[in-house]
C-alpha cells in the first residue's frame, strides 16, 4: 500500500475556492480569504514505487471499461467517466478485498459479524479511491479525459439502504472495523429499493421509488456459489431418532434462496479490505413453465413476486398486517442466510464436532432488535439441525450474540404478534416458547427471597416476560423482540452516556437488577474519513498543515492540538476562508433547487435529520417565525443591526407518519412568506432542502456555522450529525440529550447553545403540562398559524392543536416548555456570531473536541469490552500499488 498516505491538495482540478461575496453591512470584521491549499492542485500525478508515473494506464483502463462493459467509445459526460472510473476501481478493490480474505482464511482469527436490517452507505468512489490511497492516479487520468474528479463521483448514486442513523452507524463501523484490521463483516438485505426519493410537490413531500440498482452496480460482486434456502410457514412434527432422542422437523410451506452479494469494504492506510454481505430472495424455482402453458400467466410469474417481495422494499409500511409481516419476513430472511453462512463456514474449519469453539471464532451483535430472530434461529440451526442438547445450544448461543439498543422510543420496540409469529415461524415460536419458560422459571427461583410473596413475584415475572399480553387487546399474545434479545445475549449496550443509563434505569430496569454487568454504553461515533478528510478536504488539508502531519485522520485524539491555536488571528482566518468556500457551495445548491441567490455572509444554520416530533423541526419552525415577525417590527435602520441567517431544514418523514408530513409542509410554507418578504429577505431566509441524503450530508455539514440538534431531553438516544457538525467545525445549538452531553463535554460547556428541560424532569413536566402557562409569544405565533398567516389553515390545524390542547398527552415533546429557553439560546447565537474572532474560536473547539467521536473510538471499545476480537492485518502486496 505505497500509495496510501493522504495527499494534500487533491483533486479540485486546479480551480481556486470562489472568494465569497462579502456584505460589508452584516458581519463586520470578517475577510475572505482564498484556501491556498486548494489553490495549488495538480501536484498528484501518482508515481508508483518503481518511480514511474502510472496514471497513462489508469487512463486507459477507464476507456477500456466503458468501452467493453458499455460499449462507448468515448468519455464525453461525468456519467461516462464514473462509470469507466468505477469499473476500473473497482478491481483493484477486489485484489484488496481477495488478499485479506485469503489472509483471514490461512489465519481463522475470531470475527465480528454486524447484523443490521440497514446499512446508509451513501456514494462509493470517492471513498474507495481515497481510502485505498489511489487519489492521485485517478484524479490527474480523469482530468486527460477532460473530467473532474468532482463531478465524476457526483454521477453515482447513493445506496440508500437504510432510513438515517442507525443505518449510518453500520456503515460507520464497517469502515472503522476495516480500519483497525478487525475481522468483521456486515450482514443485511440487499434492498432492491432503498429509502425512497423525496420531492416536493407545492410543498408537500412526494415519495418517489429509489431505483438505486438500474445501471449496474460496481460496488458489490454477486456470490453465484453462495444461496442459502430460508423457510416461512408450514408445521413442525416430532421424530425420534434411533438413539431415542426426540427432534423437531420443520417442513416450511414456503422457500426462497438468498442469494449473497459481497461489498468490499476498504480500510484506510490499511491493506484490509473487509465485507458487507448482502442477501437478495430468489425463487425456488425461476418459473412455474406449466402454469404458463396452461395459460395462467399471472401464477406462472407469481413464486418469482412473492420470493422477490422480500428484498424489495426497506421497511414497507407496516400500518397494516400485511406490511408487517413482510417486516418479520425480511428479518428472518436475512438473519436465517447470515447464521447458515457463518456456520457453514464454521463446519468448513472445525468439523460439526467442536461447535463449543464457536464462540470463540464468532461474535455477532445485533444493531436493534431487528435481527432479534437471531436467538431462536441459532437455538434451531444448533438444536435441530446439528443436533446439540438445548441447554449446550444455549449456551453457545448467549456467548454469540450482543444486542445495541438504539431507541426509548416505546413505539419502536418490536413486538410480534404471538399469532403472527407462530404462523410465519412456527418453529421459532415454539423455540421461544421454551426460551421463555426456562427464563420464567429462573426468574421465580431467583426472585423468591426478593419477592417471597407468590403475588408480586408473579407480577414481576409477568412484566419481566418474553411473552406478555398486548396492553392495548387484552385478547392478543405478544412476543416482546427487545426481551429476547436481553435474554439471549452476552452484552447489552446503550448508545451514549446517558441513553445506556436510560436503559438501565427505565427500559430495561427489571433486568439491569439482577444482571447488572451485562449493561453497558458504547458512546456513538462517526467515520472521520467520510465525515471530515474526504467531504472536506480543504478543511482537512488545513489541519494537516496545523499539525504537521495527516496522522490525525486515524487518530482524532490529535486534533486535540488545534485548541492552542484556537484564538490565533492568522489560524482563524484561515479556518474562516475554507468554511466560506463551503458556504459558497451550499448556496449554489440552493440556488439549483430554488433559483434563489443568498447571501454568503449570512450565518448558515442548519437542521438536517429525519422528520419527527420528538426532534422538534417544528420548534425550529416556531423560533424562525418568531425572529420574523421581529425583523418584521423593525426599522430598516434597526434591521441594519440583525445578525442575517440562512435556515436550512432538510429530512424525510415516513411515508405513513402523517404528522411528520404536516411539518414538512410547515417549512415550505412558511419558507415562501419568508423568502419572498422584500422588508426581511435580507435577514432571513428558510428552505427545505428535499432527499437528504448521505451525498447532500456530505455537502451541507462543511457549510454549516450552526446546527440544531434540539430533541426533548431523553428521546434521542445519541445522535450522530452532532458529532459530524462537530468535526467541521460547526456550533451546536442543543438540549441536554444524547452525545450533545458528550460533545459538549469535550468541547467546552461554554461553547454550545444549551437550553431546555433535564431528562430527569420530563415525567414529572408531562403530568403537569395541564397547568402550564404558555409564554405570550408563542400563544401569538400559534394564533398566526391557526389565522392562516402560511396559508393551508385546514392542514395545519393539527399541528397547531398537537402541542397545544391541554389534555394529557398533547405537547408531549414539551415544545411548549423549551420554547423561551429556546429563544434566548437563538439569541446567544446572535450575540456570539457578531464576534467573528469569538464565534472562529468555537468553531475551531469544536473539531479540536471532536476525537472521542470518531466511529474509531467506539469499534474499539467494542472489540475490547464485547466482542473480544483482535486485529489480522494482512502483509501489504508486494511491488504494485498496493
Ligand atoms: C448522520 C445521518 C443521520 C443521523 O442524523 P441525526 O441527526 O443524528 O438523527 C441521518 N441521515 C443521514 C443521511 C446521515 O448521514
Amino acid at each position: 500500500m505505497a500509495q496510501r498516505q493522504l495527499q494534500l491538495n487533491r483533486v479540485a482540478g486546479g480551480a481556486p475556492v470562489a472568494t465569497s461575496r462579502r456584505s460589508t453591512r452584516l458581519v463586520p470584521g470578517r475577510t475572505a480569504l482564498r484556501v491556498s491549499a486548494v489553490a495549488e492542485a495538480d501536484k498528484t500525478a501518482a508515481i508508483n514505487k518503481s518511480g514511474t508515473s502510472s496514471v497513462p494506464a489508469t487512463t486507459k483502463d477507464i476507456e477500456n471499461k466503458l468501452r467493453y462493459l458499455f460499449g462507448r467509445n468515448e468519455v464525453s459526460t461525468p456519467n461516462d467517466a464514473y462509470q469507466g472510473t468505477a469499473w476500473s476501481v473497482r478491481e483493484r478493490l477486489i485484489d484488496a478485498f481477495n488478499k485479506t480474505h485469503e489472509h483471514w482464511k490461512k489465519e481463522d482469527p475470531k470475527f465480528i459479524y454486524y447484523l443490521s436490517a440497514e446499512f446508509l452507505m451513501g456514494r462509493s468512489l470517492t471513498n474507495t479511491v481515497f481510502n485505498l490511497g489511489l487519489q492521485g492516479d485517478y484524479a490527474t487520468a480523469l482530468k486527460e479525459l477532460g473530467q473532474k474528479m468532482e463531478q465524476v463521483a457526483e454521477a453515482e448514486r447513493d445506496a440508500a439502504l437504510g432510513n438515517g442513523g442507525l443505518g449510518r452507524l453500520a456503515a460507520c463501523f464497517l469502515d472503522s472495523m476495516a480500519t483497525l484490521d478487525l475481522p468483521g463483516w456486515g450482514y443485511g438485505i440487499r434492498y432492491k429499493y432503498g429509502m425512497f426519493k423525496q420531492a416536493l410537490k407545492d410543498g408537500y413531500q412526494q415519495e418517489l421509488p429509489d431505483i438505486w440498482l438500474t445501471s449496474g452496480n460496481p460496488w458489490e460482486v454477486r456470490r453465484d456459489d453462495v444461496r442459502h434456502m430460508v423457510g416461512f410457514g408450514g408445521r413442525v412434527e416430532r421424530r425420534r431418532e434411533a438413539g431415542g432422542r426426540e427432534v423437531a422437523v420443520w417442513t416450511p410451506a414456503e422457500q426462497v434462496i438468498a442469494q449473497a452479494y459481497d461489498n468490499p469494504i476498504p480500510g484506510y492506510s490499511t491493506p484490509t479490505t473487509s465485507n458487507l454481505r448482502l442477501w437478495d430472495a430468489l425463487p425456488l424455482s425461476e418459473f412455474d413453465l406449466a402454469a404458463f402453458n396452461a395459460g395462467d400467466y399471472d401464477r406462472a410469474m407469481l413464486a418469482r413476486e412473492r420470493a422477490e417481495a422480500i428484498s424489495a422494499v426497506l421497511y414497507p409500511n407496516d400500518s397494516t398486517p400485511e406490511g408487517k409481516e413482510l417486516r418479520l419476513k425480511q428479518q428472518y430472511f436475512f438473519v436465517c442466510a447470515s447464521l447458515q453462512d457463518v456456520l457453514s463456514r464454521f463446519k468448513a474449519t472445525h468439523g460439526s464436532a467442536r461447535w463449543d469453539l464457536l464462540p470463540s471464532k464468532a461474535v455477532f451483535q445485533l444493531n436493534d432488535t431487528h435481527p432479534t430472530i437471531a436467538v431462536a434461529e441459532l437455538m434451531r440451526l444448533l438444536v435441530d439441525v446439528e443436533g446439540l442438547e438445548w441447554d449446550e445450544a444455549w449456551g453457545i448461543t448467549t456467548k454469540c450474540l450482543n444486542y445495541t439498543n438504539h431507541t426509548v422510543m416505546p413505539e419502536a420496540l418490536e413486538k410480534w404478534p404471538v399469532k403472527v409469529m407462530a404462523k410465519m415461524l412456527p418453529r421459532h415460536m415454539e423455540i421461544i416458547e421454551v426460551i421463555n419458560e426456562g427464563w420464567t422459571q429462573w426468574l421465580s427461583a431467583h426472585l423468591a427471597s426478593e419477592l417471597p410473596a407468590p403475588e408480586e413475584r408473579a407480577k414481576r415475572i409477568a412484566a419481566m416476560s418474553i411473552i406478555h399480553e398486548n396492553p392495548w387487546n387484552k385478547e392478543e399474545m405478544l412476543v416482546n423482540m427487545a426481551y429476547l434479545a436481553v435474554v439471549g445475549s452476552s452484552a447489552v449496550n446503550g448508545v451514549a452516556a446517558i441513553h445506556s443509563n436510560i436503559v438501565k434505569d427505565e427500559i430495561f430496569n427489571d433486568f439491569y437488577k439482577i444482571f447488572p454487568s451485562k449493561f453497558q454504553n458504547k458512546t456513538n461515533g462517526v467515520t472521520p474519513r467520510r465525515w471530515l478528510a474526504w467531504c472536506n478536504p480543504e478543511l482537512a488539508d488545513l489541519i494537516t498543515q496545523q499539525l504537521g502531519s495527516d496522522a490525525w485522520i486515524n487518530d482524532t485524539e490529535q486534533l486535540t492540538a488545534l485548541r492552542t491555536h484556537a484564538s490565533d488571528p492568522a489560524f482563524q482566518q484561515r479556518w474562516a476562508a475554507v468554511k466560506s468556500a463551503k458556504k459558497e457551495r451550499l448556496a449554489g445548491l440552493i440556488k439549483r433547487v430554488w433559483g434563489e441567490e443568498v447571501n454568503t455572509a449570512a450565518l448558515f444554520d442548519i437542521q438536517i435529520k429525519r422528520i419527527h416530533e420528538y426532534k422538534r423541526q417544528y420548534l425550529n419552525v416556531l423560533s424562525i417565525i418568531w425572529r420574523y415577525k421581529q425583523l418584521k417590527r423593525m426599522s430598516p435602520q434597526q434591521r441594519l443591526q440583525a445578525v442575517p441567517r440562512v435556515c436550512v431544514i432538510g429530512g424525510k418523514a415516513a411515508s405513513a407518519y402523517d404528522m411528520a408530513k404536516r411539518i414538512i409542509r410547515l417549512v415550505t410554507a412558511v419558507g415562501s412568506v419568508i423568502n419572498a418578504d422584500p422588508d426581511t429577505r435580507d435577514y432571513l431566509r428558510l428552505y427545505f432542502l428535499p432527499d437528504y441524503n448521505v451525498s447532500l450530508a456530505e455537502t451541507i455539514i462543511p457549510a454549516a456555522e450552526l446546527s440544531q440538534h434540539i430533541s426533548t431531553a431523553g428521546t434521542e438516544a445519541s445522535g450522530t450529525s452532532n458529532m459530524k457538525f462537530a468535526l467541521n467545525g460547526c456550533l451546536i445549538i442543543g438540549t441536554w440529550d444524547g452525545a450533545n452531553i458528550e460533545i459538549a463535554e469535550e468541547t467546552g460547556v461554554e461553547n454550545v447553545f444549551v437550553f431546555g428541560v433535564r431528562a430527569e424532569d420530563i415525567n414529572g413536566l408531562r403530568k403537569e403540562r395541564k397547568n402550564f402557562k404558555t409564554d405570550p409569544r408563542w400563544d401569538e405565533i400559534m394564533r398566526d398559524i391557526e389565522g392562516g398567516m402560511f396559508g393551508d389553515k385546514e392542514y395545519f390545524k393539527p399541528l397547531v392543536d398537537s402541542v397545544n390542547n391541554m389534555k394529557v398527552g398533547n405537547d408531549w415533546f414539551l415544545l411548549a416548555n423549551d420554547f423561551a429557553a429556546y429563544l434566548d439560546a437563538q439569541q446567544q447565537v446572535d450575540e456570539c456570531y457578531r464576534d467573528q474572532a469569538e464565534w472562529l474560536r468555537r468553531s475551531i473547539m469544536y473539531t479540536a473536541g471532536s476525537g472521542k467521536f470518531s466511529s474509531d473510538r467506539t469499534i474499539r471499545q467494542y472489540a475490547e469490552d464485547i466482542w473480544h476480537v483482535g486485529p489480522c492485518r494482512p502483509p501489504p502486496a508486494a511491488g504494485g500499488q498496493q
